[in-house]
């Protein structure tokens, strides 16, 4: 048996004539012979009536404090309606189809609601039904606990659910359908000419996908990748290729490496981030404040990015939502942080970057020359970040795009 998994986003899934394309990949599937499991999320995105932020909505304005148990259960709904939908597609088309939900299908995690971790697939549910011929539709973005808690697996969680599916299936594949040609140098919304990667590295993928581009969950990249499972991002909406994410070893590949020569593969924002700056009296100071700041921070669950310990401060960004949590926490532990909100990051990423001299110094000159303002940076081996104002977020992505020429 051939498996391949596909997997729909919110949009693929929105109407009825984006449903009728969705059996359209299921079918060209079946023609070539594979055995489909088809992974779908929540119909729509935000505001749409069965969005999961749409079922969220209806108890947050009731009492903000629903327990995450029941939240779970609530926003599992989406995935179940979407897979009716989607099932009753199939079957009006004439193919015999079956949905089972995220615990049906065997997906167990711990039991960290609202963010799930998958533990282990149980496939064999899913196997049965194949064998039997029948297409399997599953509830993305979903799984069990060991004693039969619904559980939900965060932001993207369907990428996760497809990629766990592929690797406990042993999938030839793992295509992720959404409305976009495939992984691009820059967000299109943002960037007019950014272009279509046709094949990338899980590292190089992981890093942008880190780093705020959406378009694939990081999680779902890091479990694919364990097995060497090649996913593809395509469109549901067009025949376009579509971009490749491997494992390209030089050696694998010789002669058509056309990957490792590259310097910098693509430009992620991520908006919504504020910047925290606690002020210390002394070095000794800095030392005791820093441990201490961090460790509260983890103990209320906050993930803190872009630290930097200087002799006379600690600066760290986190999250818009969870910022006024920080500030108390800090203002309890007697600091007096100061507060910049709307910031964004900015990040280059590409495997080329270590070790070549000047990237930072383009990056600063497009930048000054674009007017934009650096308020903090950071560099790895394969990504380096700005955190600049909000309002200077797209101005920066489209000005180091340029510089890199990533659109020729
Ligand atoms: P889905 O509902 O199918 O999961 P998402 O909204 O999660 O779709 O992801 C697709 C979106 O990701 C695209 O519409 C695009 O705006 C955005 N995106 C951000 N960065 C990139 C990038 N580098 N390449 C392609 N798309 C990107
Ligand atoms: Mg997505």
């Amino acid at each position: 048996m051939r498996i391949l998994v596909q997997k729909f986003g919110g949009t693929s899934v929105a109407t009825p004539d984006r449903r009728a394309q969705v059996v359209g990949k299921v079918s060209e599937a079946v023609t070539e012979g594979y055995s489909p499991v088809v992974v779908v999320s929540a119909i729509g995105r935000a505001g749409d009536p069965y969005a999961t932020d749409t079922l969220i909505g209806l108890v947050k304005g009731i009492f903000p404090e629903l327990p995450k148990r029941e939240l779970d259960l609530l926003m599992s709904c989406g995935e179940l309606i979407s897979g009716v939908v989607t099932v009753s597609t199939l079957h009006s088309l004439g193919f015999d189809a079956v949905l089972l939900t995220g615990a049906q299908a065997g997906i167990i995690t711990n039991d960290t609601f609202g963010d799930a971790r998958i533990i282990r697939v149980e496939p064999e549910n899913i196997l049965k039904h194949t064998e039997e011929g029948k297409i399997v539709v599953v509830t993305g973005f979903q799984g069990v606990t060991e004693d039969g808690q619904i559980t939900t697996l965060g932001r993207g969680g369907s990428d996760t659910t497809a990629a766990a599916l592929g690797v406990a299936l042993e999938a030839e594949a793992i295509d992720i359908y959404t409305d976009v040609d495939g992984i691009m140098t820059a967000d299109p919304r943002i960037v007019e000419d950014a272009k279509i990667l046709d094949v990338i590295t899980y590292n190089e993928i992981c890093q942008l996908a880190h780093q705020g581009a959406k378009v694939i969950h990081p999680r779902a990249v890091e479990i694919a990748m364990q097995r060497n499972i090649p996913m593809r991002i395509k469109s549901t909406f067009s025949n376009a290729p579509g971009t490749l994410v491997t494992n390209m070893q030089p050696d694998m590949n010789a002669g058509t490496d056309i990957v490792s020569d590259r310097l910098i593969t693509g430009i992620a924002h991520t908006p919504n981030v504020t910047q925290i700056r606690v002020g210390t009296v002394d070095a000794a100071d800095v030392r005791q404040a820093d441990k201490k700041i961090f460790k509260a921070m983890a103990l209320a669950d906050i993930s803190v990015d872009f630290i930097s310990v200087q002799p006379e401060a600690v600066l760290y960004t986190v999250r818009d939502e969870v910022a006024d949590k920080a500030v108390k926490i800090l203002q309890n532990m007697g600091f007096n942080p100061e507060v910049a909100r709307g910031c964004a990051k900015v990040s280059i990423v590409g495997a080329g970057i270590a070790g070549v001299p000047g990237v930072m110094a383009d990056m600063v000159e497009a930048l000054a020359e674009a007017g934009v303002t650096i308020l903090q940076s950071a560099d790895s081996h394969t990504t380096i970040w700005v955190l600049v104002h909000k309002e200077d977020m797209v101005g920066a992505v489209q000005a180091l795009h340029k510089r890199f020429r990533l659109g020729v």
